[in-house]
């Protein structure tokens, strides 16, 4: 396969292979007339599968067709993604979202992550607003939606379908043009160098779409990486959450709203509802019994897990088989205990708990000494709220924007950090900060004519503000 296809040898080879064009259309005459069920072959148009050229797998160079064209791309329905989007479309620009599962949410709905920390300062007064603390109101008012709102120093806990229901509900109701069950697998770059959509791969086949502005919200940073943006690659703890029931006859002892690892060894404050994990290893859950949730009798058990190399299709498939056979055993072993006779695992969750795989090289990066000294920045787009020994600190812009590619952002856990800071960064509230703010300067590029790292910072701090955020 040394020379690139033709759109006629594709046609050839195509037609060869059983199907025929309908004019104007992708879609293969045989596979319209043909009943699937009574066993006829549709081969699916423009497929040309991949091959072995002298021992090497090698994909045919192809077309793709395009999906939709749009201003704002968001790749990621996470919570970083889900603020970006529905930001962006408030400012009235053509917004498209696309999400690899069937839900919305990411890892606070699929990966059973409830706990919304850190939302208050070292004085307990809370800093983050805007989007996410509109999303809280929306849970606040269904039935078994979140518990412990605005009982600072205890944190909310959120009820994972009540926000999948929230996040459909306001991505309907937006105007924001969605696709779920699709992948986003590389970057669409032009002649230089500037990102001008994604493809993805989804049930109807790899797909185009075309954007003027790129939003990576996967968490991964799939797509900055895809499209050449500097990153830094890193390893991180890679737990399994799950959800028990029947435990209300279980001493919930639980501590202060925290994901440091050390934190069994610290003093407990007794708090139910605020996310204390169980401790660091596969097979160290040990009878822990987790932290209560909105639905009764039912608790959600955070884990943390080993390292792992969230970017290795092999580590994350032998931690998800290991970490649920460690959830099954950690239940058997609660039941023994008198008084949890009828405990049982209600589900583990969905997706694996990743917390950290890429952290981007951007125009800035946010590091441990600026967020200990209390650093100011003059293009602040919000605050996180004091987490485990660090206190609260301000987000520069700068954090989102690559350093060398354009029209691409990253919004939630894959921004701009070290490693220690993006320990907080990726913490659900502050995820909707940065996804919030790339929403609304994504906007900005496209009614300003700019690029990302042009946008007025003066502007997306107005803006900011009038969509209900915290700049300080
Ligand atoms: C075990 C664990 C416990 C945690 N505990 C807490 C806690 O108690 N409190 C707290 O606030 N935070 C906690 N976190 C952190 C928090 O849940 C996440 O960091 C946060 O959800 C990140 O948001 P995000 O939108 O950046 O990414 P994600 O939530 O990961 O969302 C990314 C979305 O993008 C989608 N996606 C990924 N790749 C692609 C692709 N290539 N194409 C299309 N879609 C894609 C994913 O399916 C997902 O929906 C925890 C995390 C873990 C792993």
């Amino acid at each position: 396969m040394s020379k690139d296809l033709t759109r006629r040898e594709l046609m050839r080879r195509s037609i060869a292979a059983g199907g025929l064009y309908a004019a104007g259309s992708l879609m293969p005459v045989s596979s319209m007339l043909a009943n699937p069920a009574a066993g006829q072959s549709t081969p699916q148009a423009g497929r040309i599968p991949a091959t072995i050229v002298d021992g090497k797998v090698v994909q045919p160079r192809r077309e793709l067709p395009v999906l939709h064209k749009t201003s704002v791309l968001v790749v990621g329905g996470g919570p970083a993604g889900t603020a970006a989007a529905l930001s962006a479309k408030r400012l009235g620009v053509d917004v498209t979202l696309v999400e690899r599962y069937g839900y919305l949410g990411g890892l606070a709905t699929g990966g059973l992550v409830l706990g919304i920390f850190p939302l208050y300062d070292r004085n307990n007064k809370q800093v983050i607003f805007g989007i996410g603390e509109e999303m809280m109101k929306k849970l606040d008012v269904l039935k078994f939606g979140i518990i412990d709102r605005n009982k600072a120093p205890i944190y909310p806990t959120i009820d994972a379908e009540a926000f999948k229901y929230v996040l459909a509900d306001m991505v309907l109701d937006s105007g924001i043009t969605a696709y779920l069950d699709c992948w986003g697998v590389d970057a669409i770059v032009d002649a230089k160098g500037a990102v001008r959509g994604a493809v993805f791969e989804s049930k109807s086949g790899r797909q185009a779409i075309l954007a003027d502005v790129v939003i990576d919200a996967s968490g991964d940073g799939d797509i900055y990486a895809a499209a050449g943006a500097a990153f830094e690659k890193v390893k991180s703890n890679i737990g399994l959450i799950s959800r028990i029931g029947n435990i209300d006859e279980i001493d919930m002892a639980a501590g202060r709203g925290s994901e440091d690892p050390d934190a069994a060894n610290k003093p407990l404050t007794g708090k139910p509802g605020s996310g204390r994990p169980s401790r660091g290893r596969v097979s160290d859950l040990n009878g822990h019994a987790g932290n209560s949730t909105p639905a009764l009798h039912v608790n959600w058990l955070n884990m943390v897990g080993p390292m792992g190399d969230a970017l290795d299709v092999a580590d994350l498939t032998a931690l998800e088989l290991k970490h649920r056979r460690a959830t099954w055993s950690n239940v058997e072993k609660l039941r023994q205990k008198k008084g949890n006779e009828q405990v049982y695992l209600a589900e583990t969750a969905p997706q694996i708990g990743v917390r950290l795989s890429r952290l981007l090289e951007g125009v800035k990066k946010l590091t441990v000494p600026e967020i200990r000294s209390g650093a100011k920045f003059k293009d602040v787009i919000g605050y996180s709220g004091a987490y485990a020994n660090a206190p609260e600190f301000q987000i520069p812009y700068g954090s989102l924007v690559p350093s060398k590619v354009e029209n691409v952002l990253a919004a939630g856990r894959c921004i701009s950090t070290d490693f220690e800071v993006g320990d907080i960064t990726r913490l659900i509230p502050v995820c909707w900060v940065t996804g919030q703010a790339a929403g609304l300067a994504a906007a900005l590029c496209i009614q300003d004519k700019c690029k990302p790292r042009n946008v007025s910072v003066a502007k997306l701090q107005n803006l900011l503000r009038q969509q209900g955020a915290y700049l300080g």
